[in-house]
């Protein structure tokens, strides 16, 4: 998926969420399962549990007021940080991202690859970065990344680093390409079971890949019943097929309505299993 398209799709949830939550305090008081339901569809929703997390802690201790006060705050890494602090406090601090890793690769001519070729771009990015105003430096490198050294094209002849660039020669050859993880097919079993009107639904654990998000029971041996259909989809290098299994004598805990079942936080394949198994064609439940 290109950038344009990526931006194009996550437009619809910023503006829902920031409807909901227009504030740190509002996502911070708000339930994790109405954090979870707004960006259900979105996938790494671990993201979304950290961003509630952060809330949180910045509600409890005030906002950072530095680079390192920023590393506290859960889910915050080094690169977003280091733009928070450089772009909104001026702090001479370098905000490192893949543009930067690709630009550093290029420059020096370096065959290193992650997670090393981002230290060495963190150390570089450190020791250039303009004190007098971080903010702009840092954003211009990552732009001089995202429009000129560019991943599939690089335009040197434009580049204000041209002179100094040792990989200008053949600049597609860094960074050393990453090593593919090899596909992986995955095959699961969701449980369809009805019961006087209501399906088994349960909230997966914190642990699991899409923790706190709701499923039809799942996992990874058949349930008893016959499979009704198929869910294709993909998460990294997984290729899963999601059998959609019609299961009667099950005992299950939880059990919803369909009407309460479309306000729950369901992934991406969960809600393609209710929206075709559940919802009638006709689009009533
Ligand atoms: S000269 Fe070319 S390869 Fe080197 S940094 Fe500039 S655009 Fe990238």
């Amino acid at each position: 998926m290109c950038q344009q398209t990526q931006v194009a799709t996550v437009i619809p949830y910023w503006e829902r969420w920031l409807e909901k939550l227009p504030t740190v305090h509002h996502l911070a008081k708000a339930d994790v399962q109405d954090v979870l339901g707004l960006w259900a569809g979105l996938g790494y929703y671990q993201r979304a549990r950290n961003l509630h997390r952060g809330a949180q802690w910045i509600v409890e201790h005030g906002f950072p007021k530095s680079y390192s006060e920023w590393l506290k705050v859960p889910g915050v890494g080094m690169y977003t940080a280091g733009a928070i602090a450089s772009i909104c406090l001026g702090e001479a601090v370098p905000a490192v991202d893949g543009n930067v890793h690709r630009v550093y690769a290029r420059l020096m001519g370096s065959n290193a690859e992650l997670p090393k070729l981002a230290n060495l771009a963190r150390g570089w990015a450190n020791g250039v970065v303009f004190k007098e105003a971080p903010g702009e430096w840092n954003q211009a490198l990552m732009e001089l990344g995202a429009r000129v050294c560019r991943p599939r094209e690089a335009s040197c002849s434009t580049c204000p680093i041209e002179s100094q660039c040792k990989g200008k020669e053949n600049p597609l050859q860094y960074p050393v390409p990453k090593v593919k993880k090899e596909s992986v097919e995955l095959i699961r079993y969701a449980a369809l079971c009805r019961r006087m009107g209501s399906y088994a639904i349960r909230q997966t654990a914190s642990s699991e890949w899409a923790g706190g998000m709701w499923e039809f029971p799942t996992r990874e041996e058949p349930w008893s019943g016959e499979v009704i259909g198929e869910i294709r989809h993909v998460i990294t290098h997984h290729r899963i097929k999601l059998r959609v299994q019609d299961v009667r004598d099950q005992e299950f805990e939880d059990w919803k309505t369909a009407e309460e079942i479309a306000r729950l936080p369901l992934s991406a394949a969960q809600r393609r299993v209710y929206r075709q198994f559940v919802v009638m064609p006709t689009g009533s439940v």
